[in-house]
């Protein structure tokens, strides 16, 4: 029988398999990354590191020149040291504004229908990677656009650090009204039922992660006041945890803290204030703490293009030192960290900032390193793929010219070269002087 030439397309359309036996299976792109220094976040320096990458993944790191496979590409980067791709934990990459003139952040929210903020968000995903940020746990989206946005990164649509993503947080019904602003309606929720409803709905988006907002506290507004009882948090929780997802708890202030601890949160974001007796128990419990500290200062930094009204920079400031005090303690006491921008408009590439306030408050550059690679990595249950440069793991690396285990602003300004899963993504290694 012949085979017209359309009908044999169809077939190998049909099926594949016979597709793939008639070309030779793809040869597996390996890479060597050299680096001078390399701190793969697992207790070791590295002098004269090489990093063998195949594919997406980390094969071995060893200083031997001979271990280089024949044919894989090397990447020369003697002059850098090397360490993890890092993980900001609490980010919110779909509420991405621009800065056109004249147009406050706060009124280009209303304005862009969804698919317009997902396609603007590629920029400050951009800035992200560029910050050597290369996974982010995104913690409150509206319209689902942060599931849009991590599927169209996981696709290679756009060009972005891997995504985490909660869908809707989260919220009573009391949330303060922002004018300008849409209120998360999808993730409004009140009492037990309507708890297990909102969480049980964010699973079914395709949420990696609950976020839940158990007090007041946000932009301009820095009141601590608790809106969701024990009974609601710990619901939430349970439920999160039933699906096997973990949660993670909003409160500016110690009374949401102290109940969204008690009843088993994962990460405890901002918590300011916090009494001895719930830094105890975060302590004993293992629960992360995400303080946050730096995204006041960006608010400080650029609230009339923001839009917020003025005079809200003193207690905004207050807030400030205050949350650098409960860190203090909080790390003074044994709690586990984890670095969380809570980048927003415009403050992508800015993420990475936190590390300096960490430093502040009382850690060695190495502790703010872990925060944000196996610290990070723990939180989102990716302890054995993420965070660390061994076997097995992604292949996400950066390349900073300096060193960081002396100075953090080394990790948080000199970024010269970004890898994620096994592809270049930030190269600015030429902008450099030659050597
Ligand atoms: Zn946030």
């Amino acid at each position: 029988m012949k085979i017209s030439r359309s009908l044999f397309s169809l077939i190998l359309l049909l099926f594949p398999a016979l597709a793939a036996a008639q070309s030779p299976a793809p040869a597996k792109s390996l890479k060597a990354v050299k680096f001078g220094k390399l701190w793969d976040a697992r207790g070791k320096l590295w002098t004269n590191a090489i990093v063998l990458i195949e594919d997406d993944k980390i094969k071995s790191v060893t200083t031997n020149p001979s271990d280089i496979p024949p044919h894989a590409q090397i990447i020369d980067l003697s002059r850098y040291t090397g360490i993890p791709g890092l993980i900001d934990v609490h980010t919110h990459m779909t509420i991405y504004t621009d800065e056109t003139p004249g147009q406050p952040m706060l009124p280009q929210l209303t304005k862009n229908p969804p698919a317009v903020e997902v396609f603007l968000a590629r920029k400050g995903a951009l800035r992200t990677l560029e910050a050597g940020v290369t996974t982010v746990r995104d913690l409150g989206a509206d319209q689902y656009e942060d599931i849009a946005m991590r599927d169209l990164i996981n696709h290679g649509e756009i060009i972005g650090p891997r995504m985490f993503v909660c869908g809707y947080g989260l919220t009573v019904t009391s949330t303060p009204y922002k004018p300008g602003l849409n209120p998360p309606a999808g993730g409004i929720a009140d009492g037990v039922p309507e708890v297990l409803r909102a969480v049980r709905q964010q699973v079914a988006a395709g949420a990696d992660v609950i976020k839940l907002y158990a007090s007041t506290g946000t932009d301009d507004d820095v009141t601590q006041f608790q809106t969701y009882s024990y009974d609601e948090i710990k619901a939430a929780v349970d439920a999160a945890h039933q699906f096997g997802k973990k949660i993670a708890i909003h409160s500016y202030g110690p009374d949401g803290a102290r109940d969204a601890v008690r009843a088993g949160t994962d990460s405890l974001e901002h918590a300011t204030d916090m009494d001895d007796a719930t830094i105890q128990e975060m302590a004993r419990r293992g629960t992360f703490y995400v303080p946050t500290i730096d995204h006041n200062r960006y608010y400080l930094d650029n609230w009339q293009k923001i839009g917020y009204a003025d005079g809200f920079q003193e207690k905004t400031k207050a807030f400030i030192e205050r949350n650098l005090e409960t860190a203090r303690k909080a790390h003074k006491a044994g709690v586990k960290f984890a670095m969380g921008s809570d980048a927003i408009y415009t403050m992508f590439g800015e993420n990475t900032r936190e590390l300096a306030w960490f430093v502040k408050a009382g850690m060695t550059p190495e502790q703010a390193l872990r925060t944000a690679t196996t610290n990070a990595a723990e939180l989102l249950g990716h302890a054995t793929d993420l965070g660390a440069v061994a076997p097995g793991y992604f292949a996400d690396l950066v390349a900073v010219e300096g060193d960081p285990l002396s100075n953090i602003d080394i990790a948080i300004k000199n970024v010269r070269w970004v890898m994620k899963s096994g592809q270049v993504v930030v190269d600015k290694t030429s902008a450099s002087p030659a050597r």
